[in-house]
């Protein structure tokens, strides 16, 4: 169990005018459940909605104000764009708040990707989702992050649990990676000419694989 730090209850109140937008309309859409889907780039989100789309209503939540530098945020964005309207998914830009990530990760700065920055980097960006996801009626929350090779899923399915359940909402212990996922993202992100990245995200992910690079 991981414990719910103080500085997400300001981060939370900060998200609250995004929350309390009106509700994104699916029109046409059927009965299936509501599910919102947090976004962190286009590679990951492709097989998630590829194995989604024809069960849930989803809506596509952007929000990752851990990547840096702006370019390689905009990058990401855009590719999570367009692999949404491939999709026909609504994708929704959550805020930029590099400095409240900052805060929430401030003294693991050092820590080793993997580590305990990375818990608080998912719990920032789920609590948000969660967040977000409870003022549009959604029923369930997941993310793509359960697509990417290097995360440890345990890790995000345990905090996606907590989270959800104290917004309300189910959680899709789903894993995008397995059953071929990892592959069939990185084919469908060649078909569609997404970006991929080839670091994490965060300016210090982004030192360590200089670091490594320059041994
Ligand atoms: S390495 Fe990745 S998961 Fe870890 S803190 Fe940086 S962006 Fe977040």
């Amino acid at each position: 169990m991981w414990p719910v730090r103080g500085f997400m209850h300001t981060m939370l109140l900060a998200a609250e005018e995004e929350r309390l937008a009106p509700l994104v309309s699916l029109e046409g859409q059927s009965e299936k459940p509501r599910l919102c889907l947090h976004v962190c780039c286009g590679v990951c989100a492709s097989v998630a909605l590829e194995r989604l789309v024809g069960r849930y209503d989803v809506i596509a939540y952007w929000y990752n104000p851990n990547l840096s530098p702006a370019d390689e945020y905009a990058a990401r964005l855009a590719a999570a764009r367009e692999c949404c309207d491939y999709f026909g998914v609504v994708l929704v830009e959550g805020s930029e708040d590099s400095e409240a990530w900052l805060e929430a990760v401030k003294g693991l700065e050092k820590e080793p990707e993997g580590g305990r920055r990375c818990v608080e980097c998912f719990r920032f960006r789920l609590s948000a989702a969660a967040s977000w996801a409870e003022g549009q009626e959604c029923r369930w929350l997941a993310t793509t992050l359960t697509a990417g090779p290097q995360k440890d899923v345990a890790v995000v399915h345990e905090l996606g649990r907590q989270i959800a359940e104290g917004s309300g909402l189910e959680w899709l212990e789903e894993t995008f990676r397995k059953s071929g996922g990892a592959h069939r993202a990185a084919l469908l992100a060649r078909e569609l000419g997404l970006y991929r990245q080839d670091y994490c995200g965060c300016a210090f992910s982004l030192a360590e694989k200089q670091a490594r690079r320059g041994r």
